[in-house]
């Protein structure tokens, strides 16, 4: 039985996709073979990534100036990547701190750059993010990094930072795809693949061409922007089955009717979820109203004696990985693209019986 899981991440994928994936995996394209065992040098692969690329264009309305990359390492690597690319040796980067996430680009970047903290939501402990034009922004920093969900605390910028002629480089790695998005606002966008767009193994980076070509000379190559944009991201073997899935979801994707769609969906899900949490008595969310995540809904019941007794009864109700992170305990329910509201209904249902039974 296909469950509701709202992992995040690895996260749910479409079942379309799936079901697609299942029927073309022993003899894709009529080649007598899947698509895990064909050369990526091959053409049939070769025009697969091409439409990778195209949909991912024209899905996030990626202008021609700005490079598509796909990469390897997940988001994690181009903590490392983003410094080694976009900071000379002895520049300043500033980086906005607004939890988990932010933190672990930070200590990465530290071994690369001078890192100033354009801001700090210690004092809101994480459940807030700083408000519009309150960075303290270093002239003439290399860049302004910042996470716009913070997939563990469910915290989101309901707004794009200004950074006036200082590249803003954004982890999207919660967010890419789920609603319509300006990337000429961006210098940087980077995003692991297994949220929205498809399985782990795979980064997106979407680059200002203006902004590559300068990578220190000890960068190791496939970290390298320049190397990787000349050899269409060929420089090794890709991660070719992800490729494949990342492609299925981006048809999917269109076929639902693209990022605006997908962010009507996503804000009416996420409505309903924070308006089922704040009407009850039994079940809280900390953050800030206005900085509430779309994407990762993390609550809290009245007793958390109950909370293992929550997760097995909802496991058991077809509702799956609700555990919050194991950083911050209670529960967390990932909202991606993916999760149809039908699953948050359901996941609303079950918690009103719960707190009827419990409460
Ligand atoms: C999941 C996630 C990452 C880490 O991605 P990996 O692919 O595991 O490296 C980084 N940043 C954010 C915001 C994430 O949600």
């Amino acid at each position: 039985m296909r469950v509701f899981n709202f992992a995040a991440g690895p996260a749910m994928l479409p079942l379309e996709v799936l079901k697609q994936a299942r029927e073309e995996l022993e003899d894709w394209q009529g080649s007598g073979m899947s698509v895990l065992e064909v050369s990526h040098r091959g053409k049939a692969f070769v025009a697969l990534a091409q439409e990778l690329e195209a949909l991912l264009r024209e899905l996030a309305a990626v202008p021609s100036h700005y490079k598509i990359l796909l990469l390897q390492g997940g988001a994690t690597a181009q903590f490392a990547g983003i410094p080694l690319n976009l900071a000379p040796p002895g520049a300043t980067a500033d980086y906005v701190n607004t939890g988990s996430w932010s933190k672990k680009a930070i200590t990465e970047a530290k071994r690369y750059c001078n890192v100033h903290i354009a801001a700090d939501e210690a004092a809101s402990r994480y459940n807030s993010v700083p408000k519009p034009g309150s960075l303290e922004l270093t002239p003439g920093a290399a860049y302004v990094h910042y996470t716009p969900n913070e997939t563990i605390g469910g915290v989101e910028f309901g707004y794009v930072p200004d950074t006036g002629s200082v590249p803003l480089v954004a982890d999207m790695s919660s967010t890419i795809l789920s609603r319509p998005l300006d990337v000429t606002r961006f210098g940087l966008i980077y995003a692991g693949a297994q949220k929205n767009l498809g399985p782990a193994g795979l980064c997106i980076v979407l680059v200002r061409e203006d902004l590559i070509g300068h990578a220190r000379p000890d960068t190791p190559s496939v970290l390298d922007y320049q190397a990787m944009a000349a050899d269409a991201s060929m420089l090794n073997t890709p991660p070719t089955f992800s490729w494949y899935v990342a492609g299925l979801v981006l048809r999917w994707v269109k076929s639902q009717g693209g990022l605006a769609a997908m962010g009507a969906r996503n804000r009416a899900k996420a409505d309903a979820l924070y308006q089922a949490i704040d009407g009850s008595g039994f079940y809280r969310n900390p953050v800030e109203k206005s900085c509430r995540s779309w994407m990762n809904v993390p609550f809290t019941l009245a007793r958390p004696d109950l909370d293992k007794q929550f997760l097995a009864e909802a496991s058991a109700a077809g509702l799956t990985n609700l555990a919050g992170h194991r950083s911050v305990g209670g529960m967390r329910a990932s909202l991606y693209n993916a999760m149809p509201l039908a699953g948050v209904r359901a996941l609303i249902d079950f918690m009103q019986e719960f707190e009827r039974r419990n409460g």
